[in-house]
């Protein structure tokens, strides 16, 4: 297929109580379908899943959705994708995606972040390498921050894990003074509850929104894409540093989402970026809202 010019950014706007969510796509990704992708399924157990969900059965589309809260009149970010200098250009789109929907930078209050991973943690700094947000608190799960940003775990990581190190180094050294940690099990933020979920990373964190009677179970990188992790939550990505551990914070949510039909905000969902899952055998099956323009 020949590459298409880009289209203007597009977000999706929805409320959960008296909080209004906005997926803000970062980008996407598409590459061709890395051999192991799945660590423990052949590639044709993978391409039968791919090809099931109607997808070309030799590449994967990774999409990117940091998502906009905005509770008692602060602007919450979660994530922050890759930041303006990502290549390709489809993806470190944030910034302009949050000017479509007339958002500066600068109003940002607070950036909460899920886990150290560069498509979450990049986009806190801008082309120049100063902080993108300059006014924002950045909350960051003390487990994460205790793992990435230790010496000794570092010299002790496998050569291919030095890089994600010294990545985590370079951007918190940028935003350090406005770092605030966070445990597990706590409100972040007034209806936003920090759930550990590791295994992915080893401090890991996935967050339930709740205003009202409403609920918005926010899973980070609990699956990456649905069609192959929602379907199948035993396979392991192999982007999860442990996948035992990953898949067994993986199982225990998805049974919760689904026996409490929640909605599910993923940050690596198709946009826009929000889905139900509903039981099926061994699996769930991926249920995406429906995109609804929202009242002007
Ligand atoms: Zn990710």
């Amino acid at each position: 297929m020949a590459a298409l010019p880009p289209l203007p950014p597009v977000a999706y706007r929805y409320s959960v109580g008296s909080v209004t969510v906005t997926a803000l796509p970062d980008g996407t990704r598409t590459i061709p379908l890395p051999d192991g992708f799945v660590r423990n399924q052949p590639q044709a157990a993978v391409k039968a899943a791919l090809r099931a969900a109607f997808l070309p059965d030799d590449q994967l589309t990774i999409y990117f959705n940091p998502l906009l809260l905005e509770i008692a009149g602060r602007r919450v970010l979660i994530d922050t994708g890759f930041g303006p200098q990502a290549e390709p250009s489809t993806m470190g789109r944030l910034h302009h995606t949050l000017e479509s929907v007339g958002v500066a930078a600068a109003t940002i209050n607070t950036v909460v972040i899920s886990h150290f991973h560069l498509d979450h943690i990049n986009g806190l700094l801008a082309a120049d390498g100063t902080p993108a947000f300059p006014n924002a608190q950045v909350l960051v799960p003390e487990r994460e921050w205790d793992f990435w940003l230790d010496e000794g775990a570092a010299s002790r990581a496998p050569d291919a894990q030095k890089p994600a190190f010294a990545n985590a180094r370079r951007v918190f050294a940028a935003v350090e003074s406005h770092v605030n940690r966070y445990d597990w099990d706590q409100e972040v933020l007034p209806g936003l509850t920090a759930i550990g979920t590791p295994g992915h990373t080893p401090g890991h964190t996935s967050f339930m929104l709740t205003s009202g009677a409403d609920r918005l179970f926010i899973q980070s990188d609990l699956t990456n894409t649905p069609y192959l992790f929602v379907r199948n939550p035993g396979w392991h990505a192999m982007f999860d540093m442990d996948p035992d551990l990953a898949e067994a914070s993986r199982r225990r949510m998805l049974e919760i989402v689904a026996a409490e039909r929640l909605l599910v905000a993923g940050f690596h969902f198709p946009f826009p970026g929000a889905a139900h899952l509903e039981k099926d055998g061994d699996g769930y099956r991926f249920v995406p809202v429906p995109w609804v323009q929202a009242r002007g």
